[in-house]
């Protein structure tokens, strides 16, 4: 059993103001995996006291002592990844093989990131008579999801650190353990007291004091679009500046020189990893009408393929991460049946032989794009394909929702899948594939409107100054 009864506030391990627990559910088993305080408003000021003190010192540390601390953090984390991993498995449900790999690489790769970036980054520069100086913008509340809880934790706490602010991380109820676990190693790497600072709890509860907070400068917040809307107003009050990073409902546009076998397996088996649970997947997939039948067998086919069980085995999918999560992806998946969409894939209920855990079918539909389906984000392993006539009617298809977070191109000849990608409107574009920790990322529309990794994740946490004369 597991245990997150305490907060790290001040650089120390402390108890909740006013006890009260609640239980953290094994997604696989169903079972208790171990026990989370839940915090109040009083440990909040507190973490919120502690970042405050500390920000005078912190923000005027040199790039020198800032590198010297994440390296610093970044063996501790080296060496701490496989424990980081299997805290993902258990908290949320991902293949041990994805939790100790990409889930816990992320992290990594984000903290090197921030580490290249913090080598060269210009923090002033002189623009005619005018010195630009780019400075902390002071306590930061954090508050992130479950589905990728490293990187997400990872894509706030580095570039916050590095850029000389203080703060206090809200992570995830359902997912506590990959958190507690990075606070004990940027407490192991020597963080001073109060620049990282950490509760636990409730969204309702704890995100709602930070948002509030007379003392945060600035929410960071990954998550979905009515808590996003919540705090955005929550936090008017006080003028903070607000990142957001919401969900999406991504297009994959496969193009007419594309060969369709291979990149409508590739979509399908990259929709199914993490559940489905990913804000940037591909959930909507446009093919060519004449080749619709094609992309559908090989979609069946690709599902097929998509191994589903207990996480510490070798499967492609674990569960999903709650029992409220499931139930979601299940009220999706008969609404697609009722509105009439053609079921290519899986279908309702835990795949045969599972009887136990939060686990669902790998699942397609083909419908139009005015489907529930397709127009709101599932958050699960269900995938809809829509047949296009030609490039702008997969374009205006794609473009064609509330969100824009993703999106992604095939095609043989690549400055047509660029073309494309310029006339998405999204925050990232993937064509043919590919991967950057240094490109930018966040989204249009109702899918935020920050820009996190690299470069770009820095300037969320930096005020601008001119000193003119
Ligand atoms: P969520 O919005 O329910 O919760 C996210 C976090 O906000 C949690 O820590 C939660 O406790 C907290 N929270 C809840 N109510 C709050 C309130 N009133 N005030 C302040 N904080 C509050 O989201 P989730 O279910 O954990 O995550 C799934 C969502 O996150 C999906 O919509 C997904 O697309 C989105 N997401 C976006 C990105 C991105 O980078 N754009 C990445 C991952 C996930």
């Amino acid at each position: 059993m597991r245990s997150c009864t305490q907060f790290y506030i001040d650089g120390q391990w402390v108890d909740p103001a006013i006890p009260a627990t609640a239980d953290v559910i094994n997604p696989a088993t169903e079972a208790v995996s171990g026990t989370i305080s839940l915090g109040s408003a009083q440990d909040v000021d507190a973490a919120v006291a502690a970042a405050r003190r500390a920000f005078d010192a912190w923000s005027h540390s040199s790039v020198k002592d800032r590198l010297d601390l994440l390296r610093a953090i970044q063996a501790v984390y080296a060496r701490r990844m496989q424990e980081l991993g299997e805290a993902v498995t258990e908290e949320m449900g991902a293949p041990l093989s994805l939790g100790c790999g990409f889930q816990a690489g992320l992290g990594a790769g984000h903290l090197q990131t921030a580490i290249e970036v913090l080598e060269t980054f210009r923090f002033e520069e002189q623009k005619g008579p005018t010195l630009i100086v780019r400075e902390p913008i002071g306590v930061c509340g954090l508050i992130t999801p479950w589905n990728w809880p490293l990187n997400q934790v990872t894509v706030k706490v580095f570039p916050a650190l590095a850029t000389g602010c203080t703060m206090v991380l809200k992570p995830p109820q359902l997912a506590p353990y990959s958190a507690q676990i990075l606070a004990e190693i940027m407490h192991e790497a020597g963080t001073p007291a109060g620049v990282f600072n950490m509760v636990q709890g409730q969204g309702s509860v704890i995100g709602t004091a930070l948002s509030t907070h007379r003392d945060v400068d600035m929410i960071s917040f990954t998550g979905s679009e009515p808590v996003g809307i919540q705090i955005t107003k929550d936090a008017a009050d006080t003028v903070k500046r607000v990142g957001l990073e919401l969900g999406g409902k991504s297009a994959w546009v496969i193009l007419d020189d594309a060969a369709m076998a291979e990149n409508v397996a590739a979509a399908t088996a990259g929709m199914m990893v993490n559940a489905g649970q990913t804000c940037s997947a591909g959930s909507r997939l446009l093919v060519p009408r004449a080749r619709l039948n094609e992309a559908l067998a090989a979609a069946r086919s690709a599902c097929e393929g998509v191994t589903v069980g207990d996480p510490h085995a070798d499967v492609a999918m674990g569960p999903v991460v709650s029992k409220a999560q499931w139930a979601i992806i299940q009220d999706y998946i008969q609404k697609g049946l009722d509105e009439g969409a053609t079921l290519v894939a899986g279908g309702p209920g835990r795949p045969e032989g599972l009887t136990r855990g939060f686990y669902v079918k790998p699942t397609v539909f083909a419908c139009t794009n005015d489907a529930v389906i397709a127009r709101e984000e599932i958050f699960g392993p269900v995938l809809v394909i829509i047949a296009y006539d030609d490039i702008d009617d997969a374009v205006a298809i794609a473009n064609d929702s509330v969100f824009g977070l993703g999106g992604y191109v095939s095609g043989q000849d690549r400055d047509t899948a660029i073309a494309v990608a310029r006339r998405l409107r999204t925050g990232a574009v993937w064509v043919n594939g590919g991967f950057d920790f240094h490109a930018p990322f966040g989204g249009y529309k109702h899918s935020g409107n920050g820009r996190e990794w690299g470069e770009h994740g820095f300037h969320e946490y930096l005020e601008i100054k001119s000193i003119v004369g």
